[in-house]
């Protein structure tokens, strides 16, 4: 009976981290990746609506808005180009496929046609006389045609040639996979990103519509709440993920962004419910910020950086959540090697909890939003985490392919880390 009472327990216990949680967690992420919040940016509202039901998971996990606005969100405005259009792109005659075989490049501008192909001659990278007789002709009828890795080499060219390269209709550049980014600045030449693979072999002429709006001042928001400490309600650790990501290219293409960053934002609504629990109550206030504009190199976090609801000095540390959607390899600590004693005390909780395989750490990094804050002198690491999926700023960063693998070990470190920086 005692033995039965005992597996009773053990199947309770283990069972309430993997049955209870992580069907919540697979939920927020199928919310953040779903069409209706296209891709969390810049088209049809998709951050907003991104945000708000952020705002209502805080409510009701009993956070407080942050003083002295009363409101979870923070609003900023940041410029960007929008493509508000599905991308059309049809190469002699076959029409690709939007999002899996081309995307429009972030910064481009409107333009529609019909144009003939032009292979680019690479021979104008070493031979003079080639790029002279090159340069010399007219570009205005065709659509130029090169891979990824000599666009890099086009922008080095002098600046007569670079402006000659702008009467092309369309630039076309071949790349091995498809990685979009978020402008803020709108360009003079419209730019089309194919699939290497998806590129017929002597192709002849092209139809192409791209539909971009520039708007100089978006305006978005950060989300933030906080949770009063008991003991010391002035000295807070932060938890921060960015919800935002590339948004869409018209009705037609969006980009999930499961792993980037619904899976953070899903770590740190979880560990809102947590902390908002009465028997969890923090010994320090523990503010959680979701932030937006993270694509657009990290606005959201910047803005707050410049206009913080209480004052840094008061952050005794800050977490910062982005790409947690794996860990067969463990994970990451950016910042590992500028806070050795919050490294090596995370290292021993995990030894402890035998959480992950191995916790990597570097130094400083400018690829996530605990930058601004680590600059301004706040203690902070950023946690990513190691092995599994490899989509990444494309339409294959959907929910269903992302594992979660240490999903459930890593809230307890983070639990177990919070807890002994308060101590
Ligand atoms: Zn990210």
């Amino acid at each position: 009976m005692k033995r039965l009472y005992i597996l009773f327990w053990l199947l309770f216990c283990c069972g309430l981290a993997s049955a209870q949680n992580m069907p919540r967690v697979r939920q927020t992420i199928d919310t953040l990746t779903s069409e209706t919040m296209h891709g969390r940016g810049y088209v049809f509202e998709g951050d907003t609506k991104a945000a708000n039901y952020i705002r209502d998971r805080f409510a009701a996990a009993g956070l407080a808005p942050l003083p002295p606005s009363n409101s979870y969100f923070q609003t900023f405005t940041l410029p960007v180009n929008r493509i508000t259009e599905t991308p059309l792109l049809k190469v002699d005659g076959r029409t690709l496929k939007p999002g899996k075989e081309f995307v429009v490049q972030a910064a481009s501008p409107t333009s529609i046609g019909k144009a003939k192909m032009l292979r680019l001659d690479t021979l104008i990278f070493s031979d003079a006389a080639t790029a002279r007789k090159f340069f010399s002709g007219d570009l205005t009828k065709y659509a130029l045609v090169y891979r990824q890795q000599e666009a890099k080499r086009l922008r080095e060219l002098p600046e007569a040639y670079q402006q000659k390269l702008q009467q092309a209709k369309v630039h076309i550049v071949l790349q091995k996979g498809l990685l979009t980014t978020v402008a803020q600045q709108q360009s003079n030449i419209p730019v089309l990103e194919v699939l290497e693979s998806s590129w017929p072999v002597g192709a002849q002429k092209v139809r192409y519509s791209i539909q971009a709006e520039f708007v100089p001042a978006y305006s978005t928001q950060n989300v933030l709440g906080f949770v009063e400490g008991s003991i010391h309600p002035d000295s807070f650790l932060v938890f921060s993920a960015h919800y935002d990501h590339l948004g869409g290219q018209g009705k037609g293409v969006y980009f999930p962004g499961a792993n980037d960053n619904a899976s953070g934002t899903a770590m740190l609504l979880e560990l809102a419910a947590y902390y908002g629990q009465p028997e969890h109550r923090p010994r320090y206030s523990i503010a959680f910020m979701a932030f937006a504009a993270e694509e657009a190199s990290l606005v959201g976090s910047r803005y707050y950086v410049q206009h913080p609801v209480f004052p840094l000095s008061q952050i005794r540390f800050l977490v910062n959540l982005d790409l947690l959607g794996t860990g067969s390899e463990g994970m990451m600590v950016v910042n590992g090697k500028i806070h050795a004693p919050e490294f090596d005390l995370l290292q021993r909780i995990n030894g402890r909890g035998r959480y992950l395989p191995q916790i990597k750490s570097r130094g400083k990094a400018a690829n996530s939003d605990h930058y601004y804050f680590s600059e301004a002198g706040v203690p902070a690491f950023f946690f990513y985490t190691l092995g599994g999926t490899a989509a990444y700023h494309n339409v294959n960063d959907y929910a269903r392919q992302l594992p979660l693998t240490k999903f459930p070990e890593i809230f307890e470190l983070l639990t177990d880390f919070a807890a002994a920086l308060q101590e």
